[in-house]
């Protein structure tokens, strides 16, 4: 069996120089080796420099061993080398008995796509979650959920002040609220789920860019990629829990027992509270005043939320 003459040059990297559009969809390995065109059991005679083109494992296989062209030796691991227009097998240890030190370099050369493939695939599929979920949340942001959620708080802190001020501190009145759970942050001056959802949205957008715009997205920083995003998706999920704090707050129970706590401790010569369907109603005198549920209230739908989860634990 011939072997080529020895050079003292440094091989040609045939995989550095492919663009990363034709890289990304490119195939590095192949479960059929044999199957493959212009497949010769021989070494191609020619100057012409040799690459890897495709590596296999098949190695736990049942299938028949291949033969490699460097003595016919039996494998199951080894790669495809292409030639001008022919392939041959080379097991994966005989590639340096044929090309000594080149040899070293024609892997390295392919292992070196391997690893610009998977991160420009990783980036590509990191594009195809975070669009979509950003266009989603785009969505949310523009919900009319927002304007009624204020309202309501604007209305109850202007009508009934007694419940904002003090159904937050509902737990330190005991017994009487004890077996509903009341809205622990509705009437929180600090909670202000639209502003909350604007920032996850600037930041994400950002960081996104960032990430994104990486050269290096080695698995490490595909973790990085997920845990920022999965601390999006619990600032996100806070959010709708805020917005269904005022359904859980017009639940007959939760304003049952509102009203229950506001006639007892508020001032009950002055002040009459009132659960009614989706409504509460404050007396006092001959005036009243009702705040309800606004009837086109709606929380978004999660799907943005499901699906960017979803693809979290399978990326
Ligand atoms: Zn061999």
């Amino acid at each position: 069996m011939q072997k080529p003459k020895s050079k003292s040059r440094t091989p040609r990297r045939f995989w550095d120089f492919l663009s990363d559009d034709k890289l990304i969809d490119a195939e590095l390995s192949t479960d059929d080796p044999e199957g493959l065109d212009n497949l010769v059991r021989e070494l191609p005679p020619g100057d012409e420099e040799p690459y890897v083109e495709f590596k296999y494992d098949l190695r736990g296989s049942e299938r028949e061993k291949l033969h490699c062209v460097h003595g016919n030796h039996p494998h199951l691991a080894g790669f495809v080398m292409r030639k001008g227009d022919k392939r041959f097998l080379v097991g994966h240890i005989c590639g340096k008995e044929i090309y000594g030190e080149d040899f070293d370099h024609y892997t390295a050369d392919f292992n070196a796509a391997v690893n610009r493939q998977e991160t420009l695939r990783k980036r590509r599929e990191i594009e195809n979650l975070t669009g979509p979920f950003m266009a989603w949340l785009q969505q949310v942001a523009a919900s009319d959920v927002f304007k009624l959620y204020d309202s309501v708080r604007r209305q109850i802190d202007f009508r009934m002040p007694w419940i904002s001020e003090n159904v937050p501190l509902a737990g330190h009145y005991g017994m009487t609220v004890a077996r509903v759970k009341m809205p622990p942050t509705l009437f929180l001056e600090t909670t202000d789920p639209e502003a909350e959802l604007a920032r996850v949205i600037a930041e994400m957008s950002a960081l996104a860019a960032t990430l994104i715009a990486s050269d290096d997205l080695a698995e490490k920083s595909v973790e990085n990629i997920k845990r920022v995003l999965n601390a999006f998706i619990r600032r996100i999920e806070a959010v709708f829990d805020q917005l269904k704090e005022v359904e859980d707050f017009f639940q007959p129970a939760v304003l049952q027992a509102t009203c229950d706590l506001a006639n007892e401790h508020d001032n009950p010569k002055k002040r009459k509270y009132i659960a009614g369907l989706l409504t509460i109603t404050c007396k006092r005198d001959r005036d009243k005043s009702t705040v309800q549920m606004p009837r086109n209230y709606k929380i978004p739908s999660r799907a943005g939320l499901d699906g960017l989860k979803e693809s979290l634990r399978v990326l």
